[in-house]
Formats: structure tokens, C-alpha cells, sequence
């Protein structure tokens, strides 16, 4: 088969096959990106969802061109530097209380990486055999291999089927069933004395946008402390302002034993990430025994200009104003998808905070449907940047948007459906 582009690139989940030539992108600036043809894209997923300020915020870029002429790798085992200190602690005032320990890796796959690591080698050096993870339906942690057996089974990762581990999943608490979930979640707690159950609390992202209400959230977190389960949250994509609180476990009153925060961490400018634990997790693994250390490290670990990055992100965090954009971010939104939910094309039209998403109605829903890719294809021509999982659209702009670009947005959807 001809290829169809020249450049040796594999790009991340990509079709090569299927992809045209792809677009080059030469600058971004806010909610918008710049084409090497000299067009303008609004951004409507913040790129994968992590750019939460908007391309090349000022203060990040600035901080990062700082830090990048004075200390630009250092190993992180035995030595630190002011700006992961400094991170760190911030981290630990904004975070639900309770969260006392930080470790750094470098994406959200690591971080849940390292979560799992830690539930287990809690287990393990308190000298108790847990090892069992239970996981929610639909749910993605990332596409290594252990955040792959946490995540749902499908078309992602059957090649790769006898490398993952076996977990229990637990339906997802669908409106209305959200009891079965509770009562599924006690029942596998009680009769498989589980390590830990690892959950996005109120969105599932990758699953296709699938929200549930805080309250069971803190059934859930209720249980397993019920049953001394450790609870981790993945607030890889819920974190940093997307469902309307810093945190999704804040509108919970949730905290969670091990926490694991990334993609708007640095504001999405530089990769970096941190899982967060529970003291007793960390005094876990501390002791004169080495055989109890905590046996992970990536080489970038800490990266001083991430983390000076993820330090500019956390000042603009302390200033009032970043929630206030936020606030009325999630009003604009509402008010877009207001004409949406009464339209009949569509099915399952909701809203979390900043974030919308709506199913098209069709024949053969899910990810691999066929209007997936017509509905990515037309986009494109639009100058917009929505990548939909399936027949779901979800809109997750960075928050300085403005309603103009939400109109233009929410005009091509409603176009597109009429298109596909
Ligand atoms: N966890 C969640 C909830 C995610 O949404 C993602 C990515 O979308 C990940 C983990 C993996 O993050 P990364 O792509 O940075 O490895």
C-alpha cells in the first residue's frame, strides 16, 4: 500500500492508512492555533485537553524561557531544586487536605502508573497480600500497559490482551442505575479484598464524555474506606478547572488515598505529572530497609523547566480570576448546548463545568463509528480543532474562549449532523 504522506512520523492514534496529509501547525496563541497555510483554528479540545489558559500564556512561556537558561535537567534521586519544591508545596495547599506527599513523573499514564505501584507496595510493605484493582466500565487511565489493565477492554488493547492484568469492573452509575454500582462496588469490596479501586471522578473522559453526579462519587470513596480499599482518583483530564472546581473530588468532599494530576498541570504547556498519597502510603515505604524503597524513577523526573511551568500554571491558579473564567465559561457552555438538548438529531446531551458533550444519533454508535471520521473530516475544513470520540462531540476549549468562537463552534456541530 502507497503510503499517503512523505513524512516518516507514526502519529499517535492515527489510522496513516485513512489520514490525509496532516495539517502543520506553526503557532498558537489562546484559543487558537496558526496553520503553516496561514489559518486560523480555534482549538475546541485544548489539544488533547490539556491547555487550560490558552496556547502560550505569557506568564508560563516566560518562566520557562527563565528557568530553561539556568537549570534544565538535573536527576531527581538524591538531589531537588526550588521549582519542584516549590510545585510540590503549592500542590499540597490546593489539593484536598489530607494529600501530603508528591512524586513526579512525566504524563498521565505515569502518574497512574505510579499510583498503582504505590496501592500495591502499600499492601505489600504493611505486609498484607492485596493485589486486586477494581475499575469502573468505559473507563481510560492511559495506554501503558498497567494503566491499559485499568481501562476498558475494547479495539484499543485487545493486540495486548496477554500482557494486562485481570481486574474487577464495576458497571458505570448510568442515571438511574447508580445503586447497581454502589452495590456492586461493597460487594467486590467485601468478597475479594481488593487493593484499591482507581476511578475519574464525575467524568469519563476517553469512554466517551459519560458524567455521574458527585454524590456517588462519595458513596464510592465511603465504601471502600468501609472496607479499607485504597481509592484513587485520576484527575488526569478532570483536573484544573474542567468540571468547574480546581478538582472534581472538591465537589465530592472527597479526598482520595492516592490522587494523580497532569495534562493542565504545567497549563499544558511542557508534559509533566504527579501522583499525590496519603501519608501512611509514604511511611509505607519509608525505613532503613532499602528492599522497602519505592522502586520508580523515569530519567526526566521533576524536569525543572516543567516544573517551573507547572509553577506559573499554580500562580495563575491563586489568582481569583482563573475560577471566575472558569464560572462563566461553564455559563457560556450551558448556553450553547442550551438549543441542542431539544434537537432531535441528537441523544444524551450534557454538560459538566467547562466541558459539553452530545451523542449524534446513529445506526452504529460507539468509537469506531462510521460518521466518527465525516464528522473529524468536516471539522477540519471548518478551522476547527474537535477530534469526536465515535458519534459523541464533546467541546473542552481552553478557558479564554470567547462566546463568539463557542457560537462558531456549536454552528458547525449543528451543522455537521446535518451534513453526516
Ligand atoms: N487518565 C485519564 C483520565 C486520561 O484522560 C488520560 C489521557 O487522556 C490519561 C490518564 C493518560 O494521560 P497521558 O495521555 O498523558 O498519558
Amino acid at each position: 500500500m502507497t503510503p499517503k504522506t512523505k513524512s516518516p512520523i507514526w502519529h499517535p492514534f492515527t489510522q496513516h492508512a485513512l489520514q490525509d496529509e496532516m495539517t502543520k501547525i506553526v503557532r498558537g496563541d489562546g484559543a487558537y492555533l496558526y496553520a503553516a497555510d496561514g489559518a486560523r483554528i480555534i482549538d475546541a479540545i485544548s489539544s488533547w485537553w490539556v491547555v487550560t489558559h490558552g496556547h502560550c500564556h505569557p506568564q508560563i512561556v516566560s518562566a520557562i524561557q527563565d528557568q530553561a537558561g539556568r537549570l534544565n535537567q538535573i536527576i531527581f534521586a538524591g538531589y531537588t531544586h526550588d521549582p519542584a519544591e516549590e510545585v510540590a508545596t503549592q500542590l499540597l495547599k490546593l489539593t484536598p487536605a489530607g494529600l501530603e506527599h508528591v512524586f513526579f513523573s512525566d504524563s498521565g499514564s505515569t502518574s497512574v502508573e505510579v499510583a498503582l505501584k504505590m496501592a500495591l507496595g502499600y499492601w505489600h510493605n504493611i505486609g498484607k497480600h492485596r493485589t486486586r484493582i477494581v475499575v469502573m466500565q468505559h473507563s481510560y487511565h492511559g495506554d501503558t500497559i498497567g494503566a491499559m489493565s485499568v481501562g476498558a477492554r475494547g479495539v484499543f488493547n485487545v493486540a495486548y490482551g496477554p500482557l494486562l492484568f485481570n481486574v474487577t469492573t464495576i458497571p458505570f452509575p448510568s442515571k438511574g442505575h447508580e445503586q447497581t454500582t454502589l452495590d456492586a462496588l461493597a460487594s467486590t469490596c467485601r468478597k475479594e479484598g481488593p487493593a484499591a479501586f482507581i476511578v475519574e471522578p464525575l467524568i469519563l473522559g476517553a469512554g466517551g464524555m459519560l458524567m455521574y453526579p458527585p454524590w456517588v462519587l462519595r458513596e464510592m470513596k465511603q465504601i471502600c474506606e468501609a472496607y479499607d480499599v485504597l481509592f484513587i482518583a485520576d484527575e488526569v483530564m478532570t483536573g484544573w478547572g474542567r468540571v468547574g472546581t480546581l478538582f472534581a473530588c472538591e465537589q465530592a468532599s472527597v479526598t482520595p488515598d492516592i490522587a494523580c494530576y497532569s495534562k493542565g498541570l504545567t497549563g499544558g504547556a511542557l508534559p509533566l505529572a504527579v501522583t499525590l498519597c496519603r501519608a501512611d502510603i509514604f511511611d509505607a515505604h519509608y525505613s532503613k530497609d532499602r528492599a522497602r524503597t519505592f522502586f520508580h524513577s523515569s530519567s526526566y523526573t521533576a524536569n525543572p523547566i516543567a516544573c517551573a511551568a507547572a509553577k506559573a500554571n499554580l500562580d495563575l491558579w491563586r489568582d481569583q480570576s482563573t475560577l471566575q473564567r472558569v464560572a462563566s465559561l461553564a455559563t457560556l457552555q450551558e448556553q450553547a448546548l442550551e438549543p441542542f438538548r431539544t434537537d432531535s438529531r441528537f441523544t444524551n446531551v450534557r454538560r459538566t463545568g467547562t466541558i459539553t458533550a452530545l451523542d449524534l444519533k446513529t445506526t452504529d454508535p460507539g468509537y469506531l463509528a462510521s460518521i466518527g471520521p465525516k464528522l473529524g473530516a468536516i471539522f477540519k475544513d471548518q478551522a476547527l480543532l474537535l477530534r469526536p470520540l465515535g458519534n459523541t462531540i464533546y467541546v473542552m476549549p481552553p478557558y479564554c474562549v470567547t462566546a463568539t468562537d463557542l457560537a462558531e463552534i456549536y454552528s458547525a456541530i449543528s451543522d455537521a449532523a446535518d451534513a453526516v
